[in-house]
């Protein structure tokens, strides 16, 4: 019977259920994990170093369609392993508690940021060196050093270290930097089934107050873990990424996300790599490509039958007062609120949109606040764009639900 039960408390840590596929491949899923259930495909806010910029945890539980929120954010490690520490976060109680966010998370492995911010990096076959962004200081990544981060950390999804190349990379430098990555996957997953059971939420970890939610405890989590997703790479060469998808796919992991796109290439490009990539997953495993993008990609990403994408965006586009609105045919509309033409106009950003900004302020107060540089300007405007990328998801699910093969 003890075996019978392991599986039960396994299942419940983690389970992927595809409800309904259309004829493109766009499914319609529920993604369950320690901290709650995730309807996919999802689009997951940025929350950088514990934070999704300038928007309060409880401003990020009712933007959305239907005021339900966002479902789940990702934190990079990198960002916080530099700083608090992912040790200071671990007596803390992991990132949920340490950033009141009672909803699923995600951490990435911290690869692309040593890749992609740090300076000085050296990389061997057992890690990176490289020198912190923000003080010069030396560090050191290796697989089993993030997957002690991750766990430390505590997001509900961890991911495997990985390198990204430089781009563009030739066909051969592409293969030797994939060769690394899948080694570096083994190693991950290796390291992380002997210390999952690490994570600061089923181990003890400082009480918060009776009031708060989160101090339910740990019985809510007894037995369950984290789960540690594989990256598919491979640069933008379509033979690459299959043999990357299927050396990941050997190791049967609970998800597959496909990383390395969104770096520059054209369009057509991502398009075809994430279309090659996604024959060879496992239908029944979720599938998450980093990083991506412009609503209308995400869209059209879900379509094909991405389940899972992140991407700083819509956050980073509201802080240069860049707006995303729905035209009258249906198209993205890219408003730029600084322009003088919204000096004095009394609309709103978008007038089918249903967020809190749209139904309260006109463009011109919000011109205003950014022309002022009031920070007010860079909430407001995060919050609408990030209600846009998820009402844009929740309409997604609703047709997928509606029209299944
Ligand atoms: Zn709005």
């Amino acid at each position: 019977m003890r075996s019978s039960r392991a599986h039960t408390i396994q299942r419940m840590a983690f389970s992927f259920e595809v409800h309904a596929t259309a004829e493109g491949g766009g499914r319609r899923g529920q993604l369950t994990l320690p901290h709650g259930v995730v309807e996919t495909p999802v689009f997951m806010p940025v929350g950088t170093a514990a934070s999704v910029k300038a928007v309060p945890q409880s401003l990020l539980e009712e933007i959305g369609a239907g005021g339900k929120g966002a479902q789940i954010i990702l934190a990079n490690t990198y960002h916080l392993y530099l700083r608090p520490g992912h040790e200071l976060v671990r007596r803390m109680g992991g990132v949920h508690r340490f950033m009141s966010w009672e909803r699923p998370m995600l951490t990435d492995s911290g690869g692309f940021q040593v890749f992609s911010l740090s300076k000085l990096r050296k990389v061997t076959a057992d890690g990176v060196e490289f020198r912190s962004h923000l003080d010069g200081s030396k560090h050191f990544f290796s697989p089993e050093h993030s997957m002690d981060v991750q766990i430390a950390l505590g997001a509900d999804i961890a991911m495997v270290f990985d390198e990204c190349v430089e781009t563009p990379a030739s066909w051969e430098r592409t293969r030797e930097s994939m060769g690394l990555t899948h080694a570096w996957a083994q190693r991950s997953k290796d390291h992380f089934e002997l210390h999952k059971h690490l994570v600061p939420w089923s181990q003890a970890a400082p009480d918060v107050s009776p009031g708060n939610a989160a101090s339910e405890g740990k019985a809510a989590f007894e037995g369950k873990t984290q789960s540690l997703f594989g990256i598919v790479q491979g640069g933008m060469y379509a033979d690459l990424r299959k043999e990357s998808a299927e050396r990941l796919v050997e190791m049967d992991l609970p998800g597959y996300a496909i990383g390395g796109l969104a770096v520059g290439e054209p369009r057509e490009v991502t398009r075809e790599m994430i279309a090659r990539t996604l024959e060879i997953l496992p239908k029944d495993r979720p599938r998450y490509v980093m990083g991506v993008g412009y609503p209308d990609e995400i869209e059209e990403y879900a379509r094909m039958g991405v389940d899972m994408m992140d991407c700083v965006l819509p956050t980073r586009a509201g802080r240069h007062g860049l707006l995303f609105a729905q035209g009258e045919d249906g198209s993205l509309v890219r408003m730029n609120i600084k322009r003088r033409e919204y000096a004095e106009d009394q609309g709103p950003i978008d007038a089918t949109c249903g967020c809190m900004v749209c139904a309260r302020y006109t463009r011109a107060y919000l011109r205003h606040l950014f022309v002022a540089g009031e920070p007010l300007g860079l909430t407001l405007n995060s919050v609408h764009n990030l209600h846009f990328y998820l009402a844009t998801m929740e309409r997604l699910r609703t047709e997928l639900r509606a029209d299944p093969v």
